[in-house]
């Protein structure tokens, strides 16, 4: 098998230190695998998109020396295999549009919760819309044994979840009409042959719904990695709502040091000194940590 790994960044703002950490772990792996790395834009969130975000993301990582082994890609401009694969649920049967709002939801899963049931989307819709106009397009997910999802990750070892009972029938294309992050890492990742993910654990959460929209859309589920995601003083993930600050272009080699340490990687005594210097030993120092899960 050839390897393909690859970082998949939503432009909201610049790169910053969480950020920096996936991507480093995603480049390491792909070179401990003398595999191929590749980039994706995850802009189509548009209210989320920040303007020359993406482009400011890619050229941090050619100075950090993280050089994509193809040109990255834009998931705007790929709407169309979306349609194409909401078109290919839609014969299966599986999806169905959904008309609750906000609202209704959290005040169903309000009632769920005082009864101690399922905080999971009650499939008000699945037998119709009951008057209500569409807003969504949910997919339908199996009951019983058939929604447990078990995977095993490499860095957190055997991970399960039901989706019936945790996630419930999800959205795969929103009540105001944009793709969800769900079915377009899904598309993107089978597009692209992507073999190993390796990306931050904030989203272990969205990992057995990606299998099971794997699995709907007859595509090969990847091997998956989930670092340990990055932290401010309040325990929160580091991000650009919570004030984190970009990176200095200026010390790339500061750092990816600092995100090689969050990794738990030991370069040895001496501190690199160069990019390649870095390189070489952090990517020793991945193999020999991964071990045997490499
Ligand atoms: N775009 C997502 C993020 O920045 C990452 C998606 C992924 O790696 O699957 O959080």
């Amino acid at each position: 098998m050839t390897y393909r790994g690859r970082f998949a960044p939503s432009p909201t703002g610049p790169l910053h230190f969480g950020s920096l950490t996936s991507a480093l772990a995603s480049w390491l792996d792909a070179r401990a695998h003398r595999g191929a790395w590749l980039v994706r834009i995850e802009d189509i969130d548009g209210p989320r998109t920040v303007p020359g975000a993406a482009e400011d993301i890619l050229a941090t990582l050619e100075r950090f020396g993280m050089h994509a082994d193809e040109a990255p890609v834009w998931q705007s401009r790929r709407t169309a295999r979306y349609e194409q694969a909401l078109e290919q649920l839609k014969s299966t049967g599986l999806l169905y549009p959904c008309g609750c709002t906000r609202k209704e939801i959290a005040d169903s899963l309000l009632h769920a919760h005082a009864r101690n049931t399922t905080l999971a989307y009650p499939g008000t819709c699945r037998s119709g819309l009951h008057g209500k106009p569409a807003r969504a397009w949910r997919l339908r997910v199996p009951d019983g044994a058939a929604a447990v999802i078990t995977f095993e990750d490499r860095w957190q070892r055997e991970q399960t979840q039901n989706l019936a009972t945790e996630v419930g029938d999800f959205v795969l294309r929103r009540a105001d009409n944009q793709w969800a992050y769900q079915l377009a890492v899904v598309v993107d990742d089978a597009d692209a042959g992507i073999t190993h993910i390796v990306r931050g654990a904030d989203l272990m959460d969205s990992t057995a719904r990606q299998i099971y929209l794997q699995r709907c859309l007859g595509v090969p589920t990847p091997c998956y990695l989930h670092v340990p995601v990055v932290t401010n003083e309040r325990g929160e993930k580091l991000s650009k709502q919570n004030g984190a600050t970009a990176l200095d272009s200026d010390r790339p080699l500061e750092a990816l040091s600092a995100a090689a340490r969050h990794l738990g990687l030991d370069l040895g005594g001496s501190t690199p000194t160069t990019l390649d210097g870095f390189y070489g030993a952090a990517t020793a120092a991945w193999a020999r940590r991964m071990g045997a899960r490499v």
